[in-house]
């Protein structure tokens, strides 16, 4: 076995939190290395335009995150292609083991392993994500302008994401599997009472309706789940807002976890319960859940790296 590779800083995670965290990390002189993970880039580089990140008018996702890892890389941040399969923050230094086999030890580490959102499941979701297919209605409404929106799913993320994208439908359609919300009653009754909202109760989505050329939606084919029976809604945008899972398995038992799975920060930084453990993006917020707001936290993260890192010496 190899000996382990001692860094100042590790980051984890390479999504714009953590390239974020590596430029302002990388500028401080701390050396950071990061590594990027089973998704180089994150989960931007799912997804086609992105037409919210300032400076940029319209931007195609994966070239977003290859631009900031160029960015990253060019302040000095050395750049690893390798999963953390495990790691130890009980002692110090703290002890990381990647996949490759390496062990890397770090004085100070950024958690930004990002989070997931929930899908159903169904082919057609999946090779129409991006095409008609969306998990954020922050991100994606803006695209549905004077068209019908069907929403799945039943929780507050579910009825939220209804209302804000009535500011762009003509109709939305919430399909809900169940006879009852799961949200709180304050957003159900806005929702029920909302002359562009249906409720489509007891109804499972069985497979999104593809249109066309180039690749887009037409609908969905729903069932009652009580009587079996199918039928289709005409939608040009699919909204799956069945929740989101962080990837919080490597800090586990070791850092205090939000409901939802959320690592704990101190409010208004990213200190968690460990010093000299940080953590910043969507592995951290349950809200927001933004690129712009993900680096912001990156950038946080980096800044408290390194003042933390300077009252070490
Ligand atoms: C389809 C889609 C479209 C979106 N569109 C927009 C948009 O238009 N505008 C917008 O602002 N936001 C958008 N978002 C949301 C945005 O992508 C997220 O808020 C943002 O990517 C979160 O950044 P992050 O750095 O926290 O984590 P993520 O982007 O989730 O990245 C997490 C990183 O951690 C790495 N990682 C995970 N586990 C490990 C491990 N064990 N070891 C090493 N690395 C690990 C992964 O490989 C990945 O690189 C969209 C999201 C999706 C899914």
């Amino acid at each position: 076995m190899t000996d382990p590779r001692h860094v100042r800083l590790l980051i984890i995670g390479s999504g714009p939190a953590g390239y974020t965290a590596a430029v302002y990390a990388a500028r401080a002189m701390l050396s950071p290395l990061l590594v990027q993970g089973i998704e180089p880039g994150g989960q931007l580089t799912t997804t086609t335009e992105v037409e919210n990140w300032p400076g940029q008018v319209s931007i195609q996702g994966p070239d977003l995150m290859v631009l900031m890892e160029e960015h990253a890389r060019a302040m000095g941040t050395e750049i690893v292609s390798d999963i953390i399969t495990a790691l130890d923050l009980s002692q110090r230094p703290f002890r990381a083991t990647g996949d490759s086999g390496t062990v890397y030890t770090a004085d100070a580490v950024i958690l930004a392993t990002g989070a997931r959102a929930k899908w159903l499941g169904l082919d057609s979701e999946q090779s129409l994500r991006g095409f008609g297919v969306s998990a954020c209605a922050t991100c994606d409404g803006f695209f549905y302008r004077g068209e019908e929106i069907v929403v799945v799913g039943g929780g507050n993320t579910a009825v939220e994401e209804a209302l804000f994208l009535t500011n762009f439908a003509t109709k939305v359609t919430l399909v809900h599997r169940r006879d009852s919300l799961r949200a709180e009653k304050i957003l159900q009754e806005r929702l029920l009472k909302h002359p562009k909202i249906e409720v489509l109760w007891d109804h499972t989505v069985e497979e999104v309706l593809a249109a066309g050329d180039p690749a887009g939606v037409r609908g969905v084919r729903v069932r009652n789940v009580k009587t079996g029976a199918e039928s289709e809604i005409p939608a040009r945008g699919v909204f799956i807002a069945i929740g989101h899972a962080p990837a919080s398995e490597l800090v586990a038992g070791q850092l205090p976890l939000r409901e939802g799975g959320y690592v704990s920060v101190e409010p208004g930084s990213t200190r968690t319960a460990i010093p000299g453990v940080f953590a910043a993006g969507d592995l951290t917020d349950d809200h927001y859940r933004q690129a712009v707001t993900s680096a912001g936290m990156g950038c946080m993260a980096a800044l408290d790296a390194e003042k933390f890192l300077s009252a070490l010496e």
